[in-house]
């Protein structure tokens, strides 16, 4: 053993990979979780014991913790998550890296809350299972995927780079543990990363996928310890608008947040009444994230109108988080006490954890006098900020931006529709004109039906003009006959964070 390689922490958890038949002489009775010594007589491998008396030894420091009991991991909660993410973080300098044996059902769950629980993690956590165990199957998965795993979680003594992340390492690949889904109950390749790629793979040698890894944090590792069970997900249906099912839901006392597994780009039914649940939920303080129930592929809200009445109660996006991230996130987010409602809603649909494609930030506009634009004035109308926006990104990395006029009415005093310019960052004293590099884009509506949602594309002016941390100011001028109103504004960026 190389001196400085410190070795790994096994974390064993139980699931299949550590059952046994309840009976040991017939293999068909039903299997039962074993304990951590039981299970190291079956896996001398790693047992510290042997280490350079073995010829298939793993070669090197393996130190274990276990959980009591371990468990099929059906039965895991938030709490054994917590014992979990203290463990890594109490012995974090201590090891090369960490394993966890764990049962296949709930792994997603559980690597999803150790990413959002463990901030600025430095070194791997690699998460495994089994389909079938070593501990008495002679063809299993079991042995492999946990030796693989110990290798993926010592870089040093494997010769990769460090992949500081919770992964889900099963049947040759190497996943961000939060993109993971279970797809298969039985298959040696039960799971799969629909939205982004692979970490590593494992054949005759271990290669790291290095441009899909997060960079090495510098800032000192930190636990959230702290998460608020009162989150749930639902897929919607046809007929769920009938049902009340959302509303009892809704006026429990225990719900803080809510993971709505929409339908297709993020479409939920459109029935009024279902609707004014959601907006109830959100006037009580309740977290209403959208994820799709695709398999593959992200939601998109507010980027065009259509979804726009979703952004108008509420919701928040998950863009392409899966439901069980998304689920993990907010239990994580609504936990922290330091964070209100609006902070967890503006967390919530940034990427914390590498768990999005995109992330959304907003810039709010002052409201102050600046809420209505009319012809008849004639003049501009200067939206201040009312703060700078946030985040740490490059210009090039959004990919779309767009005014929001919530609550908006247009008012046309002819048939045909108004005309409303939009710049970004121009000086009071600057002459408007098309041609100014400011100019955003005109944008036509025609008489409103209501007050609703007004969403202006201004990608291509906001590529050109918006950096991180600026206080950016819209200047609209409104041509034709007629007015448009609104209640608030605000600029909203989507940052591609996989650039
Ligand atoms: N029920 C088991 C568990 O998740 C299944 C498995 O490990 O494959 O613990």
């Amino acid at each position: 053993m190389s001196r400085s390689d410190k070795g790994v922490l096994v974390l064993y958890t139980g699931g299949t990979i550590g059952s046994m038949p309840a009976d040991p002489n017939d293999p068909e009775s039903p299997q039962r979780v074993v304990d951590w010594d039981t299970f190291l007589e079956m896996t001398p491998q790693l047992d510290p014991k042997l280490l350079n008396k073995r010829p298939d030894h793993i070669g090197f420091k393996v130190d274990s913790w276990s959980l009591e009991p371990p468990l099929d991991s059906c039965n895991v909660t938030p709490d054994d998550w917590l014992q979990m993410a203290q463990v890594i973080y109490d012995r974090h300098d201590d090891y090369e890296g960490f394993v966890i044996a764990h049962g296949t059902d709930t792994m997603v769950y559980t690597a999803s809350a150790l990413s959002f629980m463990l901030i600025n993690l430095k070194k791997p956590v690699i998460i495994t299972g089994a389909q079938r165990s070593h501990t008495f199957l002679p063809r299993n998965d079991g042995l492999q995927n946990l030796l693989t795993a110990c290798h993926f979680a010592n870089p040093k003594r494997s010769k990769i780079p460090v992949v500081p992340e919770v992964c889900i390492y099963f049947g040759g690949e190497l996943f961000r543990g939060n993109r993971c889904r279970k797809m298969d109950s039985e298959g040696y390749d039960a799971y799969f990363s629909p939205n982004y790629p692979s970490l590593g793979h494992a054949g005759g040698s271990l290669e790291v996928n290095e441009k899909n890894i997060l960079p090495i944090p510098k800032q000192a590792l930190q636990l959230r310890k702290r998460l608020n069970t009162g989150v749930v997900t639902f897929d919607v249906f046809p007929g769920i608008q009938n049902s009340h099912f959302v509303e009892r839901m809704i006026d429990s006392n225990e719900i803080k947040g809510v993971v709505i597994r929409s339908f297709g780009s993020g479409n939920i039914p459109t029935a009024p009444k279902f609707l004014e649940n959601f907006q109830k939920a959100n006037d009580n303080g309740i977290v209403i994230q959208n994820v799709t129930q695709c398999v593959k592929g992200a939601v998109s809200l507010g980027i065009y109108e259509t979804s726009a009445a979703l952004l108008e109660i509420g919701m928040i996006t998950g863009f392409d988080a899966t439901p069980e991230a998304a689920l993990c996130k907010l239990m994580v987010l609504l936990g922290d006490e330091d964070l209100s409602k609006d902070e967890v809603a503006t967390l919530g649909q940034q990427c914390l954890a590498g768990e999005m494609s995109s992330s959304v930030y907003v810039q709010k506009l002052k409201e102050a006098g600046a809420n209505r634009i009319d012809s008849k004035e004639g003049e501009r109308k200067r939206l201040a900020p009312a703060e700078a926006i946030g985040g740490s990104w490059q210009s090039k990395q959004i990919s779309n931006a767009s005014l929001r006029l919530y609550g908006g009415e247009v008012n046309t005093e002819t048939d045909s529709p108004v005309e409303i310019d939009v710049y970004i960052n121009v000086g009071s004293d600057d002459e408007l004109h098309h041609g100014l590099p400011n100019y955003a884009g005109s944008f036509k509506r025609r008489q409103s039906d209501g007050k609703f949602i007004i969403s202006f594309d201004i990608t291509t002016a906001a590529k050109a003009l918006i950096q991180t941390g600026d206080r950016v100011s819209v200047t609209t001028k409104l041509n034709g006959q007629g007015s448009v109103t609104w209640q608030r504004a605000e600029i909203a960026l989507f940052i591609n964070e996989t650039d």
